[in-house]
């Protein structure tokens, strides 16, 4: 019979070896896992065992990775910028030789993070000065951002609150008697008919703890929309487990945004755990971020919104790299972005062209950038470019 756990996935598929893609060659499942004593792969499914073997220090992480002296050099020097957290199943997935592994870049630490530019802020988007009580933001009109933790699977080197997200050490401080006054807010103000849960990741909450908030936010009349950003189904897709769904879908509909950035990261783990949220009708889009040398590359980006679309996760927002302290090798010119959309929309399926956003510094919120396709426009219509660059007259109706 083949062995299931509480994760429901298959223990026989856990020896999958992560594909070759981009031509990246991979790390292995199995080298990572002689890093533990007795470890089984029953072990390897339980998403409590891979958060708590996180890989946090240098002297680890060179056993399975031939890190470069400037990685050396951020992982001492980045602890109390943004911690190194790295779970084994996403070490297992980096590749040991090659320092521009699209995986590595986003969990190791470089050098570069302490390289703080003028235009750089603790927090770009202003969220501290939108937030009306602590862990809420509420700056467009009829929806707010609920933040409920501040710790997550992996700590993206990119992440625009690495000046709030930690394993508990920055302080804020996050749990069910702080939630009150955010729900307190959100009740008195009935024009918030949306609720983003966010953190931090609100999936490394329990399963209970994050059934309260979801229950109690369903219980306010005026709260018509209820969704949850996370990046769990990407570095510890163990979490997604039959349990969670089944709760979830209790509350139905609870809409998922996943941060994905690479279609490297779109692995047979990552495809069964969103099979399980969409098998369960939970409606699944994905926030991606524009990376330097990650996924800069509209043939890289087409790929990725492709692999998305196969695995039933709409692509939503691709996002400008927020200019968060010591991002500055991260960040690649607006006109990238733009040139990206170009060459996916009319080149792809609509449903995998993202909407390309700035969030533009100071809390103005996200402003949507693509090409520009009206050539000209006089009183009768307008002249539009299609995505092969011919021209084309619409007559405005009168
Ligand atoms: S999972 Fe999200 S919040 Fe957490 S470090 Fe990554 S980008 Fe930041």
């Amino acid at each position: 019979m083949t062995p299931i756990n509480s994760t429901g996935y298959d223990l026989k598929a856990t020896s999958f070896k992560p594909e070759k893609k981009e031509g990246i060659k991979a790390n292995s499942k199995e080298k990572v896992m002689s890093l533990f004593e007795d470890v089984t792969p029953f072990d390897w499914e339980d998403w409590k065992w891979q958060y708590s073997k996180r890989i946090r220090s240098k002297e680890v992480l060179k056993k399975i990775v031939n890190l470069t002296s400037s990685e050396e050099k951020g992982i001492d020097l980045s602890g109390e910028k943004l911690t190194m957290a790295i779970p084994p199943y996403v070490a297992s997935l980096i590749d040991a030789n090659d320092p521009n592994c699209p995986i590595r870049r986003q969990a190791i630490p470089l050098a570069s993070e302490l390289d703080i530019s003028e235009d750089e802020m603790q927090d770009p988007c202003a969220e501290e000065a939108y937030s009306p009580v602590h862990g809420l933001v509420h700056r467009y009109p009829d929806r707010v951002l609920f933040l409920v933790n501040e710790m997550c699977a992996m700590y993206c080197r990119h992440c625009t609150r690495s000046r709030m997200v930690g394993d508990g050490s920055k302080g804020k401080g996050f749990n069910l008697k702080t939630y009150d006054a955010a729900f307190e807010y959100i009740k008195a103000h009935k024009e918030i008919r949306d609720v983003l849960i966010s953190g931090g990741d609100p999936l490394l909450l329990s399963d209970q703890i994050l059934e309260s908030i979801i229950k109690r936010l369903k219980n306010i009349e005026h709260v018509e929309l209820v969704r949850i950003g996370t990046r769990v189904p990407v570095t510890l897709p163990q979490r997604i487990t039959e349990e969670l769904v089944s709760m979830l879908k209790k509350y139905s509909p609870v809409w998922i945004s996943i941060h994905f950035n690479h279609p490297k990261e779109i692995t047979k783990r990552v495809k069964f755990a969103c099979d399980l949220l969409a098998d369960s009708g939970i409606p699944l889009g994905s926030q991606t971020v524009l990376l330097r040398g990650i996924n800069d590359d509209p043939v890289i980006m087409k790929k990725l919104m492709q692999e998305l679309l196969k695995i039933r996760v709409r692509p939503y927002y691709l996002y400008q790299c927020d200019p968060i302290m010591g991002s500055k090798h991260f960040r690649v010119p607006v006109a990238v972005g733009i040139n990206i959309i170009e060459k996916l929309r009319g080149h792809t399926s609509g449903y995998a062209v993202p909407i390309f956003v700035v969030d533009v510094p100071g809390g103005g919120g996200k402003i949507p950038l693509g090409p520009e396709y009206v050539i000209s426009k006089n009183d009768e219509g307008y002249t539009f470019r299609n995505h092969d660059n011919e021209q084309f007259f619409y007559r405005d109706p009168k």
